[in-house]
């Protein structure tokens, strides 16, 4: 008899951290981000390299970089988004861009963080930060922390990695 109570109890226990367990995971689903993760594009250096010109695969996919003051938008002032030039992913805002002088065009944010990624680039004998199209994993070029109010950040882009559609802003 003593044990039966004992096993009813068990059971209420063992219940009753199942439903706490169900609730949780019901809370934690619901903190997750509206919008999906962007979903990654994975070409081979060969299909790339049929996709784009030379420039641009030697710019994105070489993490080359292009001559200053020769892209089309480093004295580009146009309102409009400057998309992914190899998978037209969103990347930066005609409103954040500014004229650092340097020769390449020059934004202090990208369009949305969850649109770039930021690894450290040791080569050429310095430390900086590369930039990255989060959705092909193109090379755009490099962030610096001596930029314009309000982030202070600088990201020098290469022309080729972009295209300009003069539209939809935000
Ligand atoms: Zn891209």
């Amino acid at each position: 008899m003593n044990k039966m109570r004992i096993s009813q109890v068990t059971l209420a226990a063992v219940l009753g951290l199942m439903g706490y367990i169900l609730v949780n995971a019901a809370t934690a689903a619901e903190k997750k981000p509206a919008r999906p993760a962007i979903t990654k594009i994975n070409r081979s250096e060969a299909e790339w390299k049929k996709i784009l010109t030379a420039d641009e695969f030697y710019v994105l996919r070489q993490q080359g970089t292009e001559r200053p003051f020769t892209g089309r938008y480093h004295d580009h002032h146009e309102k409009g988004t400057y998309v992914c030039a190899a998978c037209k992913l969103p990347l930066f805002s005609s409103s954040t861009k500014f004229d650092s002088g340097t020769g390449w065009p020059s934004f202090f944010a990208p369009i949305d963080a969850k649109h770039v990624e930021e690894l450290v680039d040791n080569s050429h004998g310095m430390r900086r930060v590369e930039v990255r199209c989060a959705r092909c994993g193109g090379h755009l070029g490099h962030v610096f922390d001596d930029g314009p109010k309000p982030t202070g950040l600088r990201y020098c882009i290469n022309s080729v990695s972009l295209k300009f559609e003069g539209k939809s802003v935000r």
